[in-house]
């Protein structure tokens, strides 16, 4: 594979940008390569400056779910954009995209935009201690809730695949605040409420773990979670940045009928703008300045332009009738290439998969939290990794990442996908 213009681009920018990124796991480090430079993508497809095609199953970690340059959502921009870019006042694009969030998912009575996903994450943490007047949260290991300073403890995502989960430059008293759980551990999250249960303000979790590679909630964890801090005072708060519009229109919420007080969203609602949202109870929202007294802010927030993009993403996946069980369909497809790979070769791996969202831990166990997941054989995933990447499937350059299929992916897509990961395990 030709990659002359993307390495001579990619070098340069190691002289402005720490690793020549914006994001760490971009510059696939953990993969020991250097990164294709993306020209454009269109559908499930991304070109590079070498004018190399991929299958992309990154979809910009996660907010591609209609695939790339989708032709209403790029019209609902540039419509948008010839108004004016951003006024910082009130628009009417911010109450339809309220509006339709809010639908989607009742238990955000009251919600505010933001930026990204770990503003949406950080401000809901403050809205929780402003309501609760405690200091206390916890979060569990493995689970990635942006990188603001009180979250990055035993972080997944980048944090995971970078092996630093507790990140470098964040003083003690702020992680001080953290209490750390296991994922899918009811028993362990009973003796730390036995012990703290008073003193939290908050639990936050993926209620669906994207960012250990994928790992799903044992459902009557996630019940005992619920009443656990119902009957402790405590705020439940679901980050569904990645699961949110993703696994069904109302979130992982919807999916496993749970309420939770507080919602972060980011990723698709902004259609592959920065938007990020938090939102839930309306008494506890309403502590939000200038309601109350708990400040956030932001000059860009409720964008218009970035606004527009999600409204327009969220009304196409309202308007498709078979969205998400097209969306399974092509997840299984997926899986089922993987298992029989594997049995053909006899490669351990262990898949998990909910629709759209699949991770392949080259692993001969479940996987079913953070130590389970980081027990995964490296050394595999990497030459996996550079087996599908030459043959034009671009996914996560990390063990720890999920893989997304979005609406634009056709059987052909999965067909040539099928294929290479034949090629790979041959050779694994
Ligand atoms: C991506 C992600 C975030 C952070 O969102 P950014 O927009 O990258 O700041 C927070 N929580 C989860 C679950 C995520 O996957």
């Amino acid at each position: 594979m030709n990659n002359i213009k993307s390495q001579e681009v990619f070098d340069k920018a190691c002289n402005y940008m720490p690793g020549g990124v914006n994001s760490p796991v971009r510059a696939f480090r953990s993969v020991g390569l250097k990164p294709p430079v993306i020209k454009k993508g269109k559908g499930s497809r991304l070109f590079d400056l070498d004018e190399n095609e991929y299958i992309d199953y990154v979809c910009s970690w996660g907010p591609m779910i209609l695939g790339h340059a989708q032709p209403a959502v790029i019209a609902a921009i540039k419509e948008a954009a010839e108004n004016g870019t951003s006024f910082g006042a009130p628009t009417e694009n911010e109450l339809q995209l309220a509006e339709l969030i809010c639908e989607a998912i009742p238990s955000m009575e009251m919600l505010r935009l933001v930026s990204s996903g770990t503003e949406a994450a950080m401000s809901a943490i403050r809205a929780a201690r402003g309501y609760t007047g405690r200091d206390l949260i916890v979060k569990f290991e493995g689970c990635y809730h942006g990188h603001s300073d009180g979250l990055l403890v035993k972080a997944g995502s980048g944090a995971l695949t970078a092996g630093v989960p507790d990140s470098s430059g964040v003083p003690a008293d702020y992680s001080r605040n953290t209490l750390v759980a296991v994922y899918n551990d009811a028993e362990g999250l009973q003796e730390l409420f036995k012990k703290y249960g008073s003193k939290i303000a908050a639990v936050i979790i993926e209620p669906i773990a994207a960012n250990m590679g994928l790992v799903l909630p044992d459902i009557d964890f996630l019940k005992q979670l619920r009443t656990l801090t119902e009957n402790h005072g405590v705020l439940l708060i679901f980050d569904e940045v990645i699961t949110g519009f993703r696994v069904s229109y109302g979130g992982a919420q919807e999916l496993y009928g749970i309420k939770p007080d507080l919602t972060v969203l980011g990723k698709i609602i902004g259609g592959g703008m920065p938007v990020g949202a938090y939102g839930g109870r309306r008494k506890i929202m309403e502590k939000i300045a200038p309601l109350g007294p708990v400040y956030q802010a932001g000059t860009l927030s409720g964008n218009p332009v970035a606004v527009a993009a999600g409204i327009s993403t969220l009304k196409t996946i309202k308007q498709t009738g078979d969205f998400y069980q097209r969306l399974d369909c092509l997840g299984k497809s997926l899986e089922d290439a993987y298992t029989e790979a594997a049995n053909r070769y006899g490669t351990d791996i262990s898949i998990n998969r909910v629709g759209s969202l699949l991770s392949v831990f080259f692993s001969d166990r479940v996987v079913v939290d953070y130590s389970s997941a980081v027990k995964s054989d490296l050394e595999k995933f990497k030459k996996y990794f550079s087996f599908m990447l030459d043959r034009g499937i671009y996914i996560a350059p990390s063990q720890f990442e999920a893989l997304f299929v979005s609406y634009a992916h056709i059987e052909k897509d999965i067909a040539e996908t099928k294929a290479a990961i034949e090629y790979a395990f041959s050779l694994l």
